[in-house]
């Protein structure tokens, strides 16, 4: 037997069964014995008949002393009913369905019962337990060896439960797992042995084992960190190699232009704050050096990373430079187009301001077409180029590319970035990243091991906090009463309907909840935003909304509002409960953006004490960094940062790992200063070259 072999060397299958491993993308033995259980069953309580108590899972060693089948419930529920014994005494047992038993169970036959017993009508009774014959070969000679010798697979120990398709029964999965454990000394161990000796790690090989059959939870336990450590180190290999390559490359150095800087910040009607200019000077020594800057800025929603994104693009495009900012939406996008004619009316600039979308092609301020765009482009035109994912096309080179900004970098994924890295350009452009994102802090080196880190943690002066407030059903119509006369004095407000279902039922259901809106505020313009909008009417309705033609904003969550209306100042989240601290805050961080008084009601239909907790958690702080520990704390980290965030796909490393974080960074480093190109451990290179970029 080979790792590489079909699971049918094994014993033979059935045509669905073959389906069924495929939809679970196990195609050969390696496959198998990497797919590992989601959760056990606890049935290591091995008890008599006569030590049962009501609810308690155990199993039994029984033998059959009659067995048979019949229907019950008029008919309708067919089901095999038995008594069993031991030296202890006897007990009935009753599996629904599966009146076949009746066959596959002979009286005086030996077997293992686990399950839970019950009381039916004043007497002890095994409901459905997992039945498996003592003299089945239920554990295969690797099995054995390794483990006390003829235990059971499927009764009598922590039990793997694993995912199904449909077509396989987890017991036949079980088995086959169980048989491919002959082989598992053929898995090849990516880890070096001095790794798993500094660190106390499982080996690959031993890791499996457990994996599927643990003696003890404890033992479970060592499974998963050994697991999660070799992910972490995997994330911090990438990371630093990654670090390394890059600082080996060469950009357009832009030398700090002081009274340039200094100017700009003078025509603005604001200061700025101490932290937009430390975070400003961070960035603007990293673009005076000759290797990239990989930076990122992270800063709550509206504490102004935008304005220090624009300052670094400034100072490049002096030197007559191209700066790209890339935006998630074309409503971001347009609006940073706007912002930045704004601020750089400041002087008559010498380079031009343009904005590439799919539906835009507008260079300094022209119409052009999308080819003379792109020739503009490739012969060097300085200038700001702001757009969207148009702007990552293969066919778009640039040729003087000083700098790349990514607003909501997390909306990128790995293989968008990588577009920095353009074959034919010999210099690659430093990368300014923006995230509202706050993140734990000690979570940071395993999220953003590879990137330098600005903070900006205060807003400026002139906001107020967000007056937030966990409103009951009851006070429904005093909110929208509140509403009114916002509005009355002038102000906007978002409202955000929480939309978890496929894109069509949210059309529907945003569009019902604008019509019961109508009827609330019929002196009102009310408009709607959803993502079956076209990204021309989305444009419409958002101007619509920055002119104030409109007063109200409907919105589904999975519509990018990240735009800045400042009169808006009240923000009202239907569902509060669906959504994570973090991603309430952001919808917060919509309004409050001025120095108007700003207001932010949550509603939920289904308040349980302990959703009741978190939204109340949350009206009684401001603090986006505090928030994410406490989802952290709350939903763990999975739900909160799960696949959203491309990249952080970690499945077995979680904040109860933190403290593997620091260990896996230090052998990372070690390994790469003694073989940087991992020559010596061409699996790890495998492994991480899925998750690094490529340059070339
Ligand atoms: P975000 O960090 O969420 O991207 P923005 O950059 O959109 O925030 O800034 C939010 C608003 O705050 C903008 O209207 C911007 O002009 C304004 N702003 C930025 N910096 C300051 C400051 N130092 N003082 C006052 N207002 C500022
Ligand atoms: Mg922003």
């Amino acid at each position: 037997m080979e790792l590489k072999d079909s699971p049918e060397t094994l014993q033979a299958l059935r045509k669905p069964q073959v389906t069924a491993l495929k939809n679970l993308r196990v195609f050969n033995l390696q496959d198998l014995l990497l797919y590992f259980p989601f959760r056990y069953l606890d049935f290591s309580k091995n008890k008599k008949i006569n030590e049962l108590t009501l609810g308690e899972n155990v199993t039994l060693k029984v033998v059959i002393k009659s067995i048979g089948s019949r229907f019950s419930f008029r008919g309708r529920l067919s089901l095999a009913e038995a008594i069993v014994s031991d030296s202890t005494g006897s007990l009935k047992v009753v599996w629904f369905n599966q009146s076949y038993l009746a066959k596959t169970l002979s009286v005086g036959e030996e077997i293992f019962l686990a399950g839970a017993v019950e009381n039916y009508k004043g007497t002890l009774q095994l409901s459905n337990p997992i039945y498996e014959k003592v003299s089945d070969p239920p554990a295969t000679p690797e099995v054995k060896a390794n483990w006390q010798a003829n235990i059971p697979i499927h009764t009598s120990r922590l039990v793997p439960v694993y995912r199904l398709s449909s077509g396989i029964y987890l017991k036949t999965l079980r088995n086959l797992i169980a048989k491919a454990l002959n082989i598992v000394n053929l898995v090849p161990e990516s880890l070096p042995a001095s790794i798993l000796f500094n660190q106390k790690l499982l080996s690959i090989q031993e890791t499996i084992k457990r994996a599927h059959f643990p003696e003890s939870l404890e033992q479970k336990d060592q499974v998963l960190k050994r697991l999660a450590f070799e992910e972490i180190f995997l994330n911090q290999l990438a990371a630093q190699k990654h670090k390394i390559l890059l600082s080996k490359k060469q950009s357009l150095k832009a030398p700090f232009k002081q009274k340039l800087v200094q100017a700009f910040v003078k025509s603005l009607p604001f200061a700025l704050t101490a932290e937009q200019k430390k975070a400003t000077w961070e960035i603007l020594q990293d673009l005076e050096k000759p290797m990239p800057m990989n930076r990122l800025l992270e800063g709550d929603v509206g504490s102004g990373k935008t304005l220090v994104a624009l300052i670094a693009a400034l100072q490049c495009l002096e030197h007559g430079f191209q700066v790209v900012f890339l935006c998630p939406t074309e409503i971001l996008a347009k609006q940073h187009f706007e912002t930045a004619l704004k601020y750089f009316k400041f002087k008559n600039s010498k380079f031009g301001i343009s904005l590439l979308t799919n539906s835009y092609s507008r260079l300094s301020e022209a119409e052009l077409s999308k080819t003379e765009a792109l020739k503009a482009i490739s012969s060097g035109l300085p200038g700001l180029y702001i757009g969207t994912h148009a702007l990552l096309q293969k066919n778009v080179k640039f040729k003087k590319l000083a700098l790349v900004i990514i607003d909501e970098q997390h909306r990128f994924g790995v293989e968008q970035r990588a577009f920095l890295f353009q074959a034919k350009n010999k210099k690659v452009p430093h990368l300014l990243s923006l995230s509202a994102t706050p993140i734990p802090r000690t979570l940071q080196l395993a999220f953003y091991g590879e990137l330098e880190i600005s903070q900006i943690k205060t807003k400026p002066k002139d906001r107020k906090p967000i007056i937030t407030k966990l409103v009951e059903e009851q006070n429904r119509a005093q909110a929208y009463e509140f509403i009114k006369n916002q509005v009355k004095t002038g102000r906007q407000v978002f409202i955000i309907t929480p939309l978890i279902e496929e894109n069509a039922k949210e059309k529907k259901a945003a569009e019902t909840e604008i019509l019961a809106l109508k009827k609330i505020f019929p002196e009102f313009k009310i408009g709607m935003l959803h993502g079956k909008l076209k990204s021309l009417e989305k444009e419409k309705v958002m101007r619509e909304f920055l002119e104030n033609q409109i007063q109200i904003l409907v919105s589904t969550s999975v519509v990018e509002v990240g735009v800045d209306v400042p009169n808006a100042s009240v923000m009202l989240i239907e569902g509060a409960d669906h959504f994570g601290l973090s991603q309430l805050h952001q919808f917060r961080g919509r309004v409050g953006r001025s120095s108007h008084q700003s207001f932010c009601f949550l509603f939920s239909q289904n308040l349980n004490e302990e959703t009741k907790k978190r939204l109340v958690g949350f009206t009684k702080t401001q603090d986006g960094f505090e928030l994410s520990e406490l989802d952290l704390k709350t939903r763990g980290f999975g739900d909160v940062y799960g696949q959203q965030q491309s990249g952080w796909n970690f499945k077995y490393f979680n904040p109860n790992y933190i403290s593997l974080i620091k260990p896996a960074r230090e052998e990372a480093i070690k390994m790469l200063q003694e073989d940087f190109e991992l020559e010596n451990y061409p699996q790890l290179k495998e492994k991480i070259s899925q998750k690094t970029i490529h340059f070339e």
